[in-house]
Order: C-alpha cells, then structure tokens, then sequence
C-alpha cells in the first residue's frame, strides 16, 4: 500500500478551500477503505502567499483533521514554483504524490486511477483532458493555440495536460535533480522519462472565486515554456536573415537588369543592394550570436544528463 500526499496549491482561494478540503479528504478515506493508500496518506495545501484568509483556514483545516497539511511560502510565488515547492517538501515521506488545482476543476475520480496505473508500473501519470466545455471560449481557443506553437517549436510536452498528474517518488527524486530556476512543469517532467501514461480528465467550472491566471500570468507561462526548452526563436533569426540573403541576390539581378534597361535613378542600385545585403548579413550575425548564447543558456541550467531507470549492477557497486 502506498502513502499518498495530495499537493494542492492556492493563491487567494478562501472560497473553495473548505470544500476542497471536505472533498479530498473523501476521496482519501474511500481510497483507504478500498486498501488502495494506506492510512497515513495525506493533503498538502500549499499556501502561495495569499492575501485573504487562505492560510488561517489550512491552520484549522489541520486542528480538525491532521491529514490535512500546509506550508506557507513567504510570499507569492507562481503556481508552478508553489507545486514544486509541495512536492519537494513531501518527496522523501511518501511513495507518490498527485498535484492538482485548490479548485478541484480536475476530475478527482482520476486519482484511484492514476494510483492503480502507478500499481501497474507507470511511475508518472498525466492527467489529459478530454473536454474543455467548462473553460470559456476564449481561454479554449488561446490554449490549444498555445499547445500548437509549443509544438511547432520542439518542445516535448502532453497535449491538453496542465499540471494534474500523479508522481512516484523515483519521478519525484529525478525532479529534484533538476537545478533551473524558470520552472515550467509540464515541460521539464517528460524530460525525467520512466514509464508514463493519462488519464481522462473531464474538468468542470470554476465553482468559487475567480481564475488567478490573469492574462499577464498565462503570457508568462507561454513565453517561458516555449524559451526555456527550444532555442527554435533563435534559428528562426538565422534562418530569416539567410531567406533574406537570398533576396539580395534576386535583388542584386533586379537592379543589374534595371541598369541594362536604363530604368534606374542615380544611386538606386546601390542604396537599394547595400539595404538589403546590410539587413540580411546583420540578422544572420544575430542569429549566429543568439546561437552561442542560446546554447549558454541550455548549459546553465545544468540539467542532469541522463536518469537511471533500472540497473543490474554487481552487489558492491551499489
Ligand atoms: N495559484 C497559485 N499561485 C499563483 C496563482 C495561482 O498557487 O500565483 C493556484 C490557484 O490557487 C489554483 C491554481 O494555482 O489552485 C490554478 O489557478 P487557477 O485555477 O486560478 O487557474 P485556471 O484554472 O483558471 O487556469
Ligand atoms: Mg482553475
């Protein structure tokens, strides 16, 4: 039997965290009962620096019911660092941990699922979804267009995946060998590898409180989902400065025809090589220079090499 810690983080969620909390601990003492977690298994909130009443209500969610933890970070912090921070700070009690939404807008009857698929040998578990009738039209539209452009640009993430997902602690450990700082989650956890899959995630409205990712957030998480994993902007540089060289040329013939011709004013042909020649060799530098720093940038982070999955070593190699 596993000891499971549901991590769960809020930001100004007085509102839903009571009822989160009733329904989680639910779902909990029915997994129990059912000899799926063992009785120990427990809820983390982690408060990210909330401005209401969020963390007095984790204090006495936690007098009546001590299955029911929180840390309090010092102060706001992101949904992705406030999930990391739960993780880490639960990774070496437990044997897997699920993260979801304080607003429970995930179907939480994907988290037996996602512990029997852990059974069957999956040491991470990715919640998918499979309808987004519940998100309003417009965040449905930006966010598939998001997941596409993501794609376009290399990165290697599950389509339609936020961060509902259920983790091992072998998963958990290869995270923490991750050192980088601008974390995006559903990017950096398919690069730890192990055997994975998905659930179907129906998720539901929003039934208290408002969506804390204002626009500016969501712009944040794109833009660093997309430069933290792919140098792809780069080669676009470079590529568009040799596309560039190319017209050069074209226009290079352009203007000598233009001469043979005699339809020309006195120094158009030249002015008008030296703009496009200038252009394209300076977006072709940039795009050169953008390379080394772009591959600067990826060593920095130091992310580990590679993550043993198995090994068949002798005894005192250990
Ligand atoms: N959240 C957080 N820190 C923040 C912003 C959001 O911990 O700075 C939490 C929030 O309380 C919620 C989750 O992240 O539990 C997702 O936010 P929300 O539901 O507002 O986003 P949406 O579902 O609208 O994308
Ligand atoms: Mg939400």
């Amino acid at each position: 039997m596993i000891r499971l810690a549901i991590v769960s983080p809020c930001y100004n969620e007085e509102e839903m965290l009571r009822i989160s909390a009733g329904r989680l601990i639910e779902l909990l003492d029915s997994m129990i009962n059912a000899g799926q977690i063992s009785p120990d298994s427990f809820v983390l909130y982690v408060n990210d620096g909330s401005k209401d009443a969020s963390w007095s209500i984790i204090e006495e969610l936690n007098r009546s019911d001590k299955r029911i933890s929180g840390i309090s970070l010092a102060h706001n912090v992101g949904h992705q660092n406030a999930i990391l921070a739960g993780m880490m700070t639960v990774r070496t009690m437990v044997d897997g941990v699920v993260t979801i939404d304080a607003d429970l807008q995930d179907d939480i009857r994907c988290i037996p699922q996602m512990v029997d698929l852990y059974g069957q040998g999956n040491e991470i578990v990715y919640g998918v979804k499979v309808s987004r009738e519940a998100d309003p039209v417009l965040k449905r539209i930006t966010a598939q267009a998001f997941y596409k452009l993501q794609d376009s640009m290399g990165v290697q993430t599950i389509y339609n995946h936020a961060d509902f997902r259920f983790m091992g602690r072998r998963a958990l450990d290869g995270l923490s060998l991750f050192e980088e700082r601008n974390i995006y989650l559903r990017g950096l956890i398919p690069l730890i590898g192990y055997k994975s899959t998905t659930v179907d995630d129906v998720i539901s409205n929003r039934e208290h409180g408002k969506s804390k990712y204002t626009l500016r957030r969501m712009l944040n998480l794109a833009f660093d989902g997309i430069t933290s994993f792919s140098i792809r902007p780069i080669q676009i540089i470079t590529l568009t400065g040799t596309v560039m060289l190319i017209l050069a040329f074209a226009m290079l013939v352009y203007v000598v025809v233009s001469l043979i011709m005699g339809h020309y004013v006195p120094g158009w042909s030249s002015l008008m090589l030296s703009v496009w020649l200038i252009g394209s060799v300076l977006t072709i530098a940039i795009g050169v220079v953008g390379t080394y720093i772009g591959k600067m940038y990826m060593e920095m982070k130091r992310r580990p090499r590679y993550i043993i999955d198995q090994s068949l070593l002798p005894e005192d190699k250990i």
